[in-house]
């Protein structure tokens, strides 16, 4: 078996309403997808993460076009701690004098779900089989993506569809933070489970202040509450914070993810497999993470394609807690897939068709494609 042709699809959907975090907004949905193609008529997709800045999926079009298909052509593609290790080795260099190695991991995550599913497709079994079979047979899962305005037909959306988990974007300053958790716990209940994630808005000093303070709501973590490379800050954090720090989203590789747990800087380890290297590094990452007795909660706002891998993943690893979704309509979480995800109770549950079991929608496809 060998690979034939890889390509990038990327995808832009407008949004009607722009999605806000502490550090920026978002107009359109980027996305992209990568798919193979091998001599047997077997193909696979994966996605790669281009959400910000918004012009990055030029980039990530030439990344892997030019930088990562001459690598993949050829090779066999069921060889993919192989192929993971030569895309990883044959552009390390040259990304390190860019500055940039979280872009190659983010190229990479993309290629590395697309092995993954051929390698199913080809073996006749769902991905999480080879991942070392079924651990849960159901994903719970929270709703994030909510704030600094809050949309009322948009929780009660995700209350009837048995969402008891619920994350909100915070780090726009305290009255407004402060007013947002009060109305959310409010809606939600004193049952339901509530997280704020305030995307590095804050430093050390500040972040002790605004969680102390915060506290009363009964929160079950804090994510990013400072930015992402100050280890130094977030084991204070850890050490001194009433409520478990989470983090990992910004953080690439399993080295990098060794460094901030053998340093004690996180409660949770959140790693995104459409950005830190796809379903082989972040295994990796929670198995690491599991030497520490940290628990997992899979960051993913992405598209469909994304978010299966990522439930692939959470369906055959010990350790994980909530899955992150996005609350907000998507059109490529929610048509992307001919068939669309079985969710029920607040729960994922995925299928037994081989591979990631992604069967794309190509009306969706030619609709928000963009180049
Ligand atoms: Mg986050």
């Amino acid at each position: 078996m060998k690979i034939t042709e890889v390509k990038i699809t990327v995808l832009r959907v407008p949004l009607s309403e722009p999605i806000k975090a502490s550090f920026g907004y978002m107009t359109h949905r980027m996305s992209a997808l990568v798919h193979l193609a091998t001599d047997t008529g077997i193909t696979g997709v994966g996605e790669t993460w281009i959400n910000f800045p918004y012009w990055n999926y030029k980039e990530r079009v030439t990344t892997v076009t030019d930088g990562l298909r001459p690598l993949l052509l050829g090779e066999d593609p069921l060889r993919i701690n192989y192929l993971w290790e030569k895309m990883y080795s044959g552009l390390l260099g040259p990304f390190r004098q860019y500055g940039c190695e979280s872009a190659l991991f983010q190229a990479i995550s993309g290629v590395d779900q697309a092995l993954w599913d051929i390698a199913g497709k080809e073996l006749n079994t769902p991905v999480y089989q080879l991942l070392g079979g079924k651990y849960n047979d159901r994903i719970p899962a929270y709703a994030s993506g909510l704030g600094p305005k809050l949309f009322p037909d948009i929780i009660e959306s995700c209350l009837n569809r048995g969402y008891r988990a619920f994350k909100l974007k915070v780090g726009f300053g305290e009255e407004l933070d402060e007013q947002n958790l009060k109305t959310l716990r409010e809606m939600i209940g004193d049952d339901a489970t509530l997280m704020i994630d305030a995307n590095q808005a804050w430093d050390v000093k500040e972040a002790l202040a605004r969680i102390n303070d915060y506290a009363k709501y009964n929160l079950l973590f804090v994510e990013e509450p400072i930015p992402a490379r100050d280890l130094a800050g977030y084991r204070e954090l850890v050490e001194n914070s009433p409520v478990p720090i989470a983090g990992g989203e910004n953080i690439y590789g399993k080295e990098n993810f060794k460094t901030a747990l053998a340093n004690r800087s996180l409660d949770i380890v959140q790693p995104d497999l459409t950005k830190t290297g796809g379903l082989k590094e972040t295994r990796d990452i929670c198995s690491l993470a599991a030497c520490w007795r940290i628990p997992y909660a899979l960051h993913m706002f992405g598209n469909a394609v994304g978010l299966l891998s990522t439930l692939h993943l959470a369906t055959a690893v010990p350790g994980g807690l909530y899955q992150e979704t996005d609350a907000n309509p998507n059109p490529l979480r929610e048509e992307l897939l001919s068939e669309p995800l079985k969710f029920a109770d607040g729960c994922f549950y995925l299928s037994e068709k081989p591979g990631l079991g992604v069967e794309l929608n190509d009306d969706v496809i030619r609709e928000y494609s963009y180049s």
